[in-house]
């Protein structure tokens, strides 16, 4: 194991370079060794030849001095041989065998009998000996004999081990450094691009990538690398974008925003500045995608970002935290005015019609604000105080703004519990209905009834402008309003099956019920199921329910007219300024707001206004309808402006299903529906 450690942290580079100069160590050893040998071979065959010549020459010159017994001439020829420094001792022996003349090397000695040759080369002790006759003719004269040693013989091995030594490791230094010089070429590309996955790996940064241009398998690796990063790059930036920007609008989205909420809480911590965090909120903005579908709402929105955008200052931000809810963070504040200047740029723009395929659509925000330090340390709390802050400007109507308090806390909590109390209502359907009578102007007259919607909680009756609002936010107003819609329809059968003249019953719709695509399926199918007659069912919207989408309206409006069912515009007069949909719109009945009948006798212009609104209506062949009439005097002064109905404390508080019931019994006399007109 721990040798492959050893072996994994050699690098590339060297372990191909080792590789290439370990390959070459083999034939370069088999040139040393047969330069060695080859070497060696000719040195001892030079050696031997030039023995054999010596002793070649011994022979044909010592024929005279054996000839003519001359010791002394034998003598000197044989000490000529000291020239070889080879040659240990030479001997010539007369034809009877004895030792004519001999020379030797200064310590050398005679160790080789003559009978011991055989006129061939024999090696022994490192030591070799040549022998050979002498002849005159066919006469023996004697024999030479020559020994020499091979030390010289030794020597040039160890003078050639040196120079093939030599040659060897010249040749691997030359081996390595030619081979370094070229793997360098080779190596190099690939070296870096390890370097740059390795880089990658461990930095998860794909930026960086290798200069190609190489025509060759190495370029088209770095090519297809190249390639590979672009591909996890574009990647990487999708999954980047996916997770910290919105994809609709391209806004930061909450992760980004909480990032850079945290960023400027530590900045502004340091630098002892103020942020603020503004929790922004459409109004209404559910009716829209209910009426004119998802599409328009999502046009809608980048309409509303695109404003937003361009309200910001530098130093600020804006992130969309989801569905209709926008976040902005202001950094660098340096008094309150800053934000209120930008936080009334942001309702006043916003506020302004906008133009989606075609639709006009009005659109309102409600804004809360939390500030760092003040409201709270952190993004979290900063977050949740500007939202509870936003809801509280929204319970004030719409297009409000409101910083956060303390005191809001308690207010929140309370509305978590309503929110809570409320599932629990729809589920187990706590709710009643309460009945309002609606009398023709002479009083005597029972038209109709207006169902009102109640809810107790603990014994506690808590108004309906209270938790409906709540009610709406939180998604179940659909669900609220089909079951008022079959509760309705349900007990105005069961008056009419108990014999009692047939009353026409109104129910309040939100704007999101009536724009929803299902309407007219909902309330055809609750006439059906109870068996109510439409003509029995009165439908009031308010003025905001054509604020933004008249032209889904009036087809479902009129299929329900059509049907038989009767349409009234409630609270008029406080809502939508521009009234052309009362001429557009199949509307039979106007409601004038409570707040204009309060001031009759009051105020003349109060009274200009309600004349206006009864002398519209009628040249519009329309019911009118005065709500909230208390007094007498209300009642005398509708009565000669000719209005049609009346409803109210004056003749009725709202009534429970009994109480109803025995109020119609009473005034039993009925009826034409609802108007003398209709
Ligand atoms: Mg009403």
């Amino acid at each position: 194991m721990k040798k492959n450690n050893r072996v994994k942290k050699i690098n590339f580079f060297h372990k191909q370079l080792l590789s290439v100069v370990a390959i070459n160590i083999l034939p370069l050893l088999i040139m040393s060794g047969l330069l060695y040998s080859n070497a060696i071979t000719d040195y001892k065959a030079n050696l031997l030849e030039t023995m054999d010549n010596e002793i070649n020459l011994l022979v044909s010159t010592s024929k005279s001095a054996l000839l003519f017994d001359d010791q002394d001439a034998a003598t000197e020829l044989l000490s000529a041989l000291k020239s070889y420094t080879s040659t240990r001792y030479a001997q010539l022996y007369d034809a009877n065998g004895a030792v004519f003349a001999e020379y030797k090397r200064p310590g050398q000695k005679v160790d080789m009998p003559i009978e011991q040759f055989n006129g061939e080369i024999i090696f022994r002790n490192n030591n070799f000996y040549l022998s050979k006759a002498i002849m005159m003719d066919e006469d023996h004269l004697g024999i030479a004999v020559i020994s020499a040693d091979t030390n010289s013989l030794a020597m040039q091995k160890s003078h050639y081990i040196l120079v093939t030594g030599w040659a060897f490791l010249g040749s691997l230094v030359l081996a390595y450094l030619l081979n370094w010089k070229i793997q360098k070429r080779f190596t190099a590309p690939i070296s870096e691009l390890i370097g740059l996955v390795g880089y990658v790996a461990k930095n998860k940064k794909y930026h960086k990538r290798l200069d190609g241009g190489r025509h060759d398998e190495i370029g088209d690796l770095i090519l297809g690398v190249n390639t590979m990063l672009d591909t996890i790059e574009t990647h990487e930036q999708q999954l980047y974008n996916r997770a910290n920007y919105d994809e609709l609008t391209q806004l930061p989205n909450r992760h980004l925003l909480m990032e850079r909420l945290d960023h400027a809480i530590d900045i502004a911590g340091r630098n002892k500045s103020e942020i603020a965090v503004l929790f922004l909120d459409l109004d209404r903005f559910k009716v829209i995608n209910d009426s004119l579908g998802h599409g328009i709402g999502d046009e809608l929105l980048l309409q509303i970002s695109e404003k937003l955008v361009g309200i910001l200052r530098k130093s600020d931000s804006v992130s969309r935290w989801g569905g209709d809810e926008f976040v902005m963070l202001l950094e660098n504040i340096e008094q309150v005015e800053d934000i209120e200047l930008i936080v009334n740029k942001v309702i006043l723009e916003l506020s302004k019609p906008a133009i989606v395929s075609g639709h006009l659509l009005h659109i309102t925000t409600s804004v809360g604000i939390a500030r760092f330090p003040q409201d709270g340390k952190d993004s979290l709390s900063l977050l949740k105080h500007a939202d509870i802050s936003m809801y509280q400007a929204k319970s004030q109507g719409v297009g409000q703004f409101r910083y956060f308090k303390s005191s809001m806390l308690n207010k929140s909590v309370y509305r978590l519990r309503m929110e809570m109390e409320l599932h629990n209502a729809v589920e187990n359907e706590d709710f009643f209905l309460m009945y309002q009578p609606q009398l023709a102007i002479d009083g005597e007259t029972v038209v109709g009834f207006e169902a009102l919607i109640r809810w107790k909680l603990e014994g506690r009756l808590i108004p309906p402008d209270e938790f409906l609002p709540i009610v709406e936010e939180i998604g179940l107003m659909h669900r609220v309003s089909l079951w008022v819609l079959k509760q309705a329809c349900q007990q105005n059968i069961s008056w009419q099956n108990a014999g009692l003249p047939p009353i026409k019953m109104a129910i309040n719709l939100p704007p999101s019920f009536v724009m929803h695509q299902q309407c007219f399926n909902n309330i055809a199918s609750a006439l059906a199921g109870s068996g109510l007659e439409p003509e029995y069912l009165e439908i009031e919207l308010t003025e905001n329910t054509f604020l933004n989408a008249r032209s889904t309206a009036g087809p479902i409006l009129q299929s329900l007219k059509d049907l038989g069912v009767s349409i009234a515009i409630d609270d008029f007069g406080t809502g939508y300024s521009c009234m052309s949909y009362l001429q557009d719109l199949p509307i039979g009945t106007i409601k004038i707001d409570g707040s204009f009948i309060n001031g009759l006798g009051l105020s003349r212009a109060n009274e200009g206004i309600v004349q206006s609104i009864i002398t519209l209506g009628k040249s519009l062949n329309m019911t009118i309808v005065g709500e909230c009439v208390e007094t007498e005097q209300q009642l005398n002064i509708l009565r000669d402006m000719e209005c049609d109905i009346i409803q109210g404390y004056f003749h009725s508080k709202p009534l429970d299903f009994d109480e109803a019931e025995n109020f119609l019994t009473r005034k039993q006399k009925p009826l034409r529906l609802r108007s003398i007109k209709n």
